[in-house]
């Protein structure tokens, strides 16, 4: 018998009025979105009032977002975080980030987040190479699939003891359940495999969203 709730767009209206109490910024941001070709890629709101959640939980200050597109997932940390709280913001594409900006003003957070328009792995490695090896409080990771272990490994490097990495679309709409039909599909099932042992983190997949996966740096 299934366990997960199936949800149809009454009961995702039903999440979106009962699960998060968004910012005028962030609807203003989801609807600024919502004519985009790919918006679907922007996390829900009930995934980004959990993920303020966590943030507030960790007492959170110094966080990494890999994958920001129009700023959602970037605007809802931010929101969550201190007044001195950051948020090193990695994207690649300015015509999607630059969608966010108004909004991240409109809701004063826009001196939290710190933009870096390059590859995010590039990124990373930089703030590795500045010694800032254990820095960071909590990471989103969201960006190419492909990707996602260089940016597990750098991110693990990256936080803190008790840090934690949050890691999207983990079960890839079921897809990670049946044989790999793609790379991105195979690239997350071996993520899944790897993080299902692996002894430097305590894991949870959980099926909110398109699958998020906890990691906490132990
Ligand atoms: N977290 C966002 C939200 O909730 O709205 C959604 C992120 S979207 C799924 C993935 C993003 O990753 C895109 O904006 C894309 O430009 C970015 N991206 C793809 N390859 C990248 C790379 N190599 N480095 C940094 N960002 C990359
Ligand atoms: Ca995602």
């Amino acid at each position: 018998m299934s366990r997960t709730l199936t949800i149809d767009d009454t009961l995702f209206q039903y999440i979106v009025d009962h699960a998060a109490r968004e910012h005028p910024a962030q609807v203003g941001l989801r609807e600024a979105t919502r004519d985009h070709p790919y918006a679907g890629m922007q996390i829900g709101p009930d995934q980004g009032q959990f993920m303020a959640l966590l943030v507030k939980l960790i007492g959170a200050k110094r966080t990494i977002e890999i994958g920001v597109f129009t700023g959602y997932s970037a605007l809802s940390v931010a929101l969550a975080l201190p007044e001195d709280g950051r948020v090193l913001a990695c994207d690649i594409n300015d015509e999607f980030t630059r969608v966010g900006k108004p909004f991240w003003k409109q809701a004063g957070v826009e001196h939290k987040i710190d933009l870096k328009l390059q590859p995010a792995m590039k990124t990373l490695d930089e703030r590795l190479a500045a010694g800032e090896a254990g820095r960071y409080d909590f990471a989103f990771i969201d960006a190419d699939k492909r990707s996602y272990d260089g940016y597990y490994e750098r991110c693990l490097q990256l936080v803190r003891q008790n840090g934690l990495i949050a890691i999207d679309n983990t079960l890839w709409s079921g897809e990670v359940a049946r044989p790999a039909k793609n790379e991105d599909t195979a690239a997350l099932q071996a993520l899944n495999d790897k993080l299902h042992r692996d002894e430097r983190v305590d894991v949870s997949l959980l099926t909110v969203g398109d699958g998020l996966t906890l990691a906490r740096k132990r």
